[in-house]
C-alpha cells in the first residue's frame, strides 16, 4: 500500500528532504507532501558548507555548474580562523590532507617532531588547499596528477535559492506542496502522529512526518514533547546578527571567522553580494554593540537591515520518535563555525534513507538512527568547543570562561592524550577527522607537551626532507592553479566536474 510522508517545513532542511526522498521513492510506493508557511518564513542564513553538499547534489543528478550558477555560489576550501590564539593570529582549517600518511601514521606526528627542532616551521604550508587558498587560487582536484595533495571543496551558497532550486527540483518529481500554518497536531490512540489541522481548514493525514519546522520544532518538541539536551554551558554564544554587503569582487575561496571580545564575525563571499554575520553571547555583549561592531567591519555597502537570530545550543535527546523524524534545526542547533548545520540536515536524510522502510519502520531502525545522529551531534559540538577552550585567549570575562571551562568528558580525554603525546584518536562515525583536528590545534598554537619516542627521536635530517619535499610539491602544484575569480567566470568550462570522491562516512574514497 502507498505510504505517505508529510514533511513540515520549506526551509533549507525542508526542501532537502523533499528532494531526497522524491528522487529515492518511486511514486507509487511512497506520497510525498510538504507545508509551509510564506507568513511564517525560513531562517535562511546557512551559506557556507563542506563538500559532503557536492556528494548529495551528486546523489541527486544535479548538475553541478547549473547549481553554481543558480544559488549564485563560489567555491570554498576551508575556512580561515583569525585571532583564535593570540590576537593578529590566522590558520585555515581546510577540506583535505597535511602531506601524506607515513604508514600508518598522520604526516601532523612527523611534522610536530620537525617543529621541534625548527621552531618557525609552518604547518600551513604542507596543505594544498591551505596555499591555493591564501593565494586565490581554485581547479577541480585532480587526483591522477602524481604531484597532487590531497584536497577536496565545498561551496558558499545563497541557502534561499537552494531552497528553491530544490523546490522546483522535488515538485517536478511529484511532491505536493501545501502553503498554510499549521494551527495543530492530532495524535492516534498509540501515540503516533495521525494528522495536521491548518489554519485554512485543510487537513493532513500522514504515515510518517518529518519535522523540518526549524526552531520551534512544531512535532518533535511541541507534539510528541521531547526533551532538549542543552550545550549552553559548554557553546556560550546565544545570538547572532547578520547583514548582507555588496561583494568585495575578490571572491576569497574561503570562509572568515574572526575572533572577537565576546563570540566572532563571519564573512562569507557569494557571486553576487558577501554575507556578513556576528555570532556573539547575550550575557557579554548587547544586540546594539553587536549591531554596531559588525556594521564597523563592513566593507561593502550594507544591502538589508540586520537580522537577529537567537539560539540555544543543543540537540533533541531524540531525533527519530514513533512515525517523526526531525531534520534541521527541529532536531538541534549548533553554532555555524565550521559550517555544519548544513551537514546534519543531510546526515539525517540519508541515515533516514537507509534505514526506512516502508514496509517495516521498526524500532531497531529507530534505535540506530538516534543512537548514529546523536553521536555525530555530540562530535561536532566537541570540535566546536575546542575551538573555544584551545583559543587560551583571556583578554575578556568570555574568553576567560572559555579557556577554564569544564569541558564534556569525551573532549577532555581526548585533549589528553593529545597533550601527553600528540596522538589524535581516528574515530569511525563523525565528521572531522584527524587532519581537521590537527589543523585547528596546531592552527590555534596548541602543541602536546611530548610525542611518543619513536616520533620524537626520528632523524632531523630526514624529517627536514620529508618536509620540505612535501612544500615544494604543493607549491610547484598551486603554482599552477589559475585564480579562482578566473575560475569562476569561466565555471571551468573546459575541464570534467570531479565525482565527489566522497562517501557519507569517509573522508575521501
Ligand atoms: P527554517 O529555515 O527555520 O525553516 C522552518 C520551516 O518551517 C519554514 O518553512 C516555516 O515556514 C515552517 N514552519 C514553521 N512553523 C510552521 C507552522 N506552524 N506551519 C507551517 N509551516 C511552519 N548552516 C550551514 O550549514 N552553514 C552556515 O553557514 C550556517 N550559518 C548559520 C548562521 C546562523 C546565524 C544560523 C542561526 C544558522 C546557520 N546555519 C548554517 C544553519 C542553517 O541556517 C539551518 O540549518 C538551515 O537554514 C535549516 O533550517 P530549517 O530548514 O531546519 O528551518
Amino acid at each position: 500500500m502507498q505510504q505517505h510522508i508529510v514533511i513540515v517545513g520549506g526551509g533549507t532542511s525542508g526542501w532537502m528532504t523533499a528532494a531526497a526522498l522524491s528522487n529515492h521513492f518511486k511514486s507509487e510506493e511512497i506520497k510525498i507532501s510538504l507545508v509551509e508557511s510564506d507568513t511564517i518564513g525560513t531562517v535562511g542564513v546557512g551559506e557556507a558548507t563542506i563538500p559532503y553538499l557536492r556528494y548529495f547534489n551528486q546523489r541527486l543528478g544535479i548538475d553541478e555548474r547549473d547549481f553554481v550558477r543558480a544559488t549564485n555560489a563560489t567555491y570554498k576550501l576551508g575556512i580561515e580562523f583569525i585571532d583564535w590564539s593570540a590576537q593578529a593570529s590566522s590558520y585555515v582549517h581546510p577540506f583535505g590532507d597535511f602531506g601524506e600518511k607515513i604508514g600508518q601514521d598522520e604526516f601532523y606526528l612527523y611534522w610536530l617532531a620537525h617543529k621541534k627542532n625548527n621552531p618557525l616551521a609552518d604547518f600551513s604550508k604542507c596543505s594544498t588547499a591551505v596555499v591555493a587558498a591564501l593565494q586565490q587560487k581554485f581547479t577541480y582536484p585532480k587526483s591522477q596528477n602524481k604531484d597532487w595533495q590531497g584536497y577536496t571543496y565545498a561551496f558558499h551558497i545563497d541557502a534561499l535559492k537552494y531552497a528553491h532550486y530544490l523546490r522546483h527540483y522535488a515538485e517536478k518529481k511529484g511532491v505536493l506542496r501545501h502553503e498554510g500554518i499549521i494551527e495543530s497536531v492530532e495524535l492516534s490512540e498509540s501515540g503516533d502522529i495521525s494528522k495536521l489541522l491548518l489554519k485554512n481548514g485543510q487537513t493532513l493525514v500522514g504515515d510518517i512526518f518529518i519535522d523540518c519546522s526549524g526552531f520551534r520544532s512544531l512535532l518533535m518538541a511541541g507534539a510528541l514533547n521531547v526533551g532538549f539536551e542543552d550545550w549552553s554551558r559548554w557553546l556560550i554564544c546565544d545570538r547572532a546578527v547578520a547583514i548582507p554587503s555588496q561583494s568585495d569582487n575578490q571572491f576569497k575561496p574561503y570562509t572568515q571567522a574572526q575572533a572577537m571580545q565576546c563570540g566572532w564575525r563571519w564573512e562569507i563571499p557569494l557571486a553576487n553580494r558577501t554575507g556578513n554575520g556576528l555570532v556573539y553571547s547575550g550575557a557579554y555583549m548587547s544586540d546594539e554593540n553587536a549591531c554596531a561592531y559588525l556594521k564597523n567591519k563592513i566593507v561593502g555597502c550594507p544591502l538589508a537591515e540586520p537580522n537577529f537570530i537567537q539560539f540555544k545550543a543543543g540537540r533533541r535527546v531524540q531525533s527519530w520518535v514513533r512515525n517523526c523524524v526531525a531534520i534541521g534545526l527541529s532536531s538541534g542547533f549548533l553554532e555555524p563555525l565550521e559550517s555544519t548545520s548544513i551537514y546534519l540536515i543531510q546526515l539525517g536524510i540519508m541515515k533516514f534513507l537507509e534505514l526506512y522502510s516502508p514496509k517495516a519502520a521498526g524500532c531497531n531502525a529507530r534505535q540506530e538512527f538516534n543512537q548514529v545522529v546523536g553521536l555525530e551531534y555530540e562530535r561536532v559540538r566537541d570540535f566546536i568547543i575546542m575551538h573555544y577552550y584551545a583559543a587560551q585567549r583571556t583578554d575578556s570575562d568570555f574568553w576567560r570562561y572559555c579557556s577554564h571551562m569544564e569541558l564534556p568528558d569525551s573532549l577532555r580525554e581526548r585533549l589528553d592524550i593529545y597533550r601527553a603525546m600528540g596522538l589524535i584518536d581516528q574515530y569511525e562515525i563523525g565528521l572531522f577527522k584527524t587532519p581537521s583536528w590537527a589543523a585547528a590545534l596546531i592552527g590555534q598554537q596548541f602543541f602536546p607537551a611530548h610525542l611518543q619516542r619513536r616520533i620524537a627521536d626520528l632523524d632531523k635530517k630526514a624529517l627536514l626532507n620529508l618536509v620540505n619535499d612535501c612544500e615544494h610539491k604543493i607549491s610547484a602544484y598551486v603554482k599552477k592553479m589559475p585564480d579562482h575569480k578566473e575560475f569562476l567566470s569561466h565555471l571551468g568550462v573546459d575541464q570534467e566536474v570531479p565525482p565527489s570522491g566522497l562517501n557519507f562516512y569517509g573522508v575521501f574514497c
